[in-house]
C-alpha cells in the first residue's frame, strides 16, 4: 500500500535506535523505545509491514511516522511533518526526492481544478485517442488473466504508457524544439523536474504538445499537465493508464499502475509543477455498472481497476461497484454518498480486500468508511469470502498467540470476525500478525475470477 524506496529498518538505524543484542528475524526486531526504555527493548519494528509499536507505552505508527516521532520529535503525524520526514530520510540515504506522501500514505488532497467533469472528460478522452498510446499485448494478457474479456478491456479505455514511448516521425516539430533546449537549464529553472526521468519528460511533452498543438485541446487547469520550457507536458509514469470515471461514465482522472518493481497505483496529478494542477481524488464507477436505483446494493472496493474487473463478472442488475482510490482516500466518498441519495440506493457494502481482517491499519480505514456510510444515512454491511483460508488463518493466529502467552479470541459470531479480533489483539500486544496469504481470495476480483475458473 505504501510505496517507498526505503524501509523501516533503515529509518530505525538512521535514528540510532538501539537493537536488542539477541539475534532476531529480518522481518521483525526490537529496539529501545526512546520514550520509556532505560533497560529493556520494547519497541517492535516490523520490516515486512513497515510498522512499529512499543509494547510498554503503546506508541505506534508507520515508517514515516517513526521518523516524525523520533527524528523530528513531533508528537502528531501531519502531512507537513510527513513530507519533511520523507525529504530528510531520502537526503540521508542519498535517494532522489521523488516521493510525495499525499499520493500514498495520506489521502490525496482535494481538488484545485476549476474544470467541470465534462470538461475534464473532453480532455482525457482526447488523450486516449493519441495514436501512439495503445494497450500493450502484456497488459491485455494481464487483464485477461485477471478474468476480463476483450469487450470490457476495450470499453474501459486502458492505455499503456511504455518505458520508452515510440515517437512517430512527423508532427513532432514541437518535440524537436524541446530536444534542442538545454535540459539542465530547464531543471534548474524548475527543480521539481529532478523528480522525473528525462525520458518520461520527453514522452510527456510529446503527449502534451500533441493534444495542445495538434488536437487543439486547452490544457489549462487539467490535472496531470504542466509546463516545461513553455510547452505542455503530461506527468508521465510508465505503466497502465486506468480511467477513473464518475457515475455518468465521464473520465474525471486517471490512475497509473506501475509495471516495474512492486506494483503501485499512482493518482494522476501535476501539483507542484509549473502551471500544474492537483489531481482529484474521486470515487470511481465502472462504466459497465447497471443503473443505480433504490434496489441497488453498491459494493465498495479500493482501486479503479479492481472495481472494473469485479464489475465485469457481475450479472446481477441489483449489484453495482464503486471504488475509492486508496483505503485512506475517504474524503471523496462523503461527497459521492451525498450525490448518490437521489438514486434511492440504500445499501453500501464493504468489499475491500480480505486484509481488512488481517491488517489493523486497513481494519481502521474500513471502520472509518463504516462511520461515513452510516452518517450519510445508508445501511452498511461488510462482505467476506474465503472461509477456508480464514479457518486456516485462525489456527495460525492461535498458535502465534499461544506462543506469545496471549489467549486467542473465541466468542466471535463467525470465523472472519474471529480473525479480525485476533488481529487487533495481536496488534495491541505488539505481536507479528499473520497476513492474508491466499492469493485466490485476497480481493473480490480475485475471488470472483477464481470461482468462475473452478466452476
Ligand atoms: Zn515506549
Amino acid at each position: 500500500m505504501i510505496d517507498m524506496e526505503f524501509n523501516i529498518a533503515q529509518v530505525a538505524d538512521m535514528l540510532g535506535l538501539q537493537r536488542t543484542p539477541q539475534k532476531c528475524s529480518g522481518q521483525s526486531f526490537y529496539v529501545k523505545c526512546p520514550i520509556c526504555d532505560k533497560t529493556g527493548y520494547h519497541l517492535n519494528i516490523n520490516v515486512a509491514k513497515g510498522t512499529w509499536r512499543c509494547a510498554k507505552c503503546g506508541e505506534s505508527g508507520g515508517t514515516i511516522g517513526l521518523y516524525v516521532r523520533f527524528g523530528l520529535g513531533e508528537a502528531e503525524y501531519t502531512k507537513q511533518a510527513g513530507h519533511k520526514a520523507v525529504m530528510e530520510i531520502q537526503r540521508q540515504l542519498g535517494l532522489k526526492t521523488d516521493f510525495t506522501p499525499k499520493e500514498t500514505e495520506k489521502e490525496c488532497e482535494d481538488n484545485s481544478t476549476r474544470l467541470t467533469d465534462s470538461e475534464l472528460h473532453a480532455v482525457y478522452s482526447c488523450m486516449l485517442k493519441i495514436p501512439a498510446l495503445k494497450l500493450s499485448a502484456e497488459h491485455i494478457a494481464n487483464l485477461k488473466d485477471r478474468g476480463m474479456d476483450e469487450d470490457s478491456i476495450k470499453r474501459n479505455g486502458y492505455r499503456t504508457l511504455p518505458e520508452r514511448l515510440l515517437l512517430p516521425k512527423g508532427r513532432r516539430s514541437e518535440l524537436d524544439k524541446f530536444k534542442n533546449m538545454n535540459y539542465q537549464a530547464l531543471c534548474e529553472e524548475q527543480s521539481e523536474l529532478a523528480r522525473l526521468r528525462k525520458r518520461d519528460v520527453f514522452s510527456g511533452v510529446y503527449i502534451g504538445t500533441y493534444l495542445h498543438n495538434y488536437m487543439k485541446v486547452n490544457l489549462d487547469n487539467v490535472p496531470g499537465f504542466f509546463k516545461v520550457g513553455g510547452l505542455w507536458c503530461f506527468k508521465y509514469t510508465a505503466g497502465m493508464l486506468i480511467p477513473v470515471r464518475n457515475r455518468k461514465g465521464e473520465i474525471v482522472n486517471f490512475q497509473i499502475r506501475t509495471d516495474k518493481g512492486r506494483v503501485r497505483y499512482i493518482t494522476n496529478s501535476s501539483s507542484g509543477f509549473e502551471a500544474g494542477t492537483t489531481g482529484q481524488c474521486r470515487v470511481h464507477f465502472p462504466i459497465i455498472n447497471p443503473k443505480i436505483c433504490e434496489d441497488t446494493v453498491i459494493r465498495l472496493t479500493e482501486g479503479a481497476l479492481k472495481a472494473d474487473i469485479a464489475a465485469s463478472f457481475n450479472t446481477n442488475p441489483n449489484i453495482a461497484y464503486m471504488a475509492i482510490l486508496g483505503v485512506n482516500a475517504t474524503t471523496a466518498i462523503n461527497d459521492t454518498l451525498t450525490e448518490l441519495k437521489e438514486s434511492g440506493c440504500k445499501t453500501i457494502t464493504n468489499a475491500f480486500d480480505m486484509d481488512k481482517i488481517t491488517n489493523p491499519h486497513v481494519a481502521k480505514a474500513a471502520q472509518k468508511i463504516r462511520e461515513i456510510v452510516q452518517n450519510n444515512g445508508y445501511n452498511y454491511s461488510c462482505l467476506f469470502w474465503g472461509g477456508v483460508a480464514a479457518k486456516k488463518l485462525v489456527h495460525e493466529q492461535e498458535k502465534v498467540m499461544r506462543d506469545n502467552g496471549i489467549s486467542p479470541c473465541s466468542k466471535a459470531s463467525n470465523v472472519f470476525y474471529n480473525v479480525l479480533y485476533n488481529t487487533l489483539k495481536m496488534y495491541k500486544n505488539g505481536i507479528d500478525y499473520p497476513e492474508w496469504s491466499d492469493k485466490n481470495t485476497k480481493g473480490i476480483d480475485d475471488y470472483l475470477n477464481f470461482k468462475r475458473r473452478s466452476a
